[in-house]
């Protein structure tokens, strides 16, 4: 058993609530969102709410993000969550330059891996890295797991509009599958060649911009052809997989299709349909979507085994969604995998 002391919490209803997109931020990466002046119109929309509102919502968020003791532990309890799997919030280092985006990243880890020390049986961690220059990336990533025991990697979306399915970024794909740890690609808003028609209509946040460039982002990495060079490289994308399941048929169609007939000469040529990828190199949560029908979808079309469930704290601290999800009407095997075992396996818990 993972968790000592949630045993006979957890025996009553049967399983372990392991959330596994969960957010932090240290206070010094919000003093440098503060900071930052950048011609970026989905970092300026996000940041500029969050850090600039006086919202309860914006508040609560940016107080909770720096939280990894005493509000963050009593909010896991009040809403019955054992476990969180950490990571450093959207875009974290990946709207700095290369020098400073290594330093936050290194900065991040130390932090975390301080509170996942002090409540080993309450915080798992992700390592932060900074894509821009991929050997130091692959150097932080081998000391977060191998020295701060960190047991997946966080890719926060496109860096400043480029997108990590070129060849340059593959060597930390290498190093992933070598060290066997999951990378979670969590969104980031649209770039700017993309966001104008999203802020218009006010759509360019999580409420759905997210979702297009990240399920776009798992796309484009797949068809790269990265999983037919690193085929045990596993890949983890919240909200219920950014739509990429209800799109499966049609992607395996139009992309054969395509692919057959040549159509875009520059792109390599897979050895598997698009549906295969998916269903074993991706792993889904149902961060930010606690709705059944959605996530006995994924279940169906990528299987059960590959959906885990996550609150999405502190954006979507609701506790209510808990007991929604404690009640769904899936089998009791299944209900066990999402919320405990299959968390466990991937992130090879208490390991
Ligand atoms: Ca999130």
């Amino acid at each position: 058993m993972l968790i000592k002391d949630s045993i006979d919490r957890s025996n009553a209803r049967g399983y372990l609530r392991i959330a596994t997109e969960e957010a932090f931020a240290p206070a010094s990466v919000l003093e440098h969102y503060r900071k930052l002046k950048l011609d970026d119109p989905g970092f300026n929309s996000l940041w500029g709410f969050y850090l600039g509102s006086p919202s309860e919502r914006a508040q609560s968020v940016i107080r909770r993000l720096q939280d990894l003791g005493g509000e963050r532990l009593a909010d896991m309890d009040a809403s019955g969550i054992d476990h969180q799997v950490i990571a450093l919030t959207s875009p974290g280092t990946q709207v700095f330059d290369a020098a400073t985006a290594a330093a936050i990243a290194i900065d991040a880890n130390d932090e975390l891996s301080a509170a996942v020390n002090a409540h080993p049986d309450r915080y798992t961690g992700m390592v932060a890295m900074a894509p821009h220059n991929p050997d130091s990336a692959v150097r932080e990533i081998e000391r977060g797991v191998k020295q701060l025991g960190f047991k997946a990697v966080i890719l926060n979306g496109h860096t400043l509009g480029e997108y990590h399915d070129a060849q340059r970024y593959w060597p930390i794909y290498e190093a992933c599958q070598a060290l066997d740890v999951p990378v979670y690609l969590h969104p980031n808003a649209p770039p700017k060649a993309m966001i104008q028609p999203f802020l218009e209509s006010g759509l360019d946040g999580a409420v759905y911009g997210f979702g297009v460039d990240t399920g776009l982002h798992m796309l484009r990495i797949i068809c790269s052809g990265v999983f037919d060079r690193f085929p045990k490289l596993q890949f983890i994308i919240g909200h219920a997989g950014e739509a990429l399941p209800f799109w499966q048929y049609r992607l395996d169609y139009m992309y054969g299709a395509g692919q057959r007939s040549r159509r875009y000469p520059h792109m390599p040529l897979l050895e598997h349909p698009i549906s295969h990828y998916l269903s074993h190199n991706v792993y889904i949560t149902n961060s930010g979507v606690a709705w059944q029908p959605a996530i006995e979808f994924c279940q169906k079309v990528i299987g059960v085994e590959r959906v885990l469930y996550a609150m999405d704290y502190p954006y979507q601290f609701q506790a209510d969604e808990v007991r929604t999800l404690d009640e769904m009407t899936i089998p009791a095997e299944h209900k066990k995998m999402f919320f405990q075992t299959n968390a466990e396996r991937v992130f090879k818990l208490g390991r």
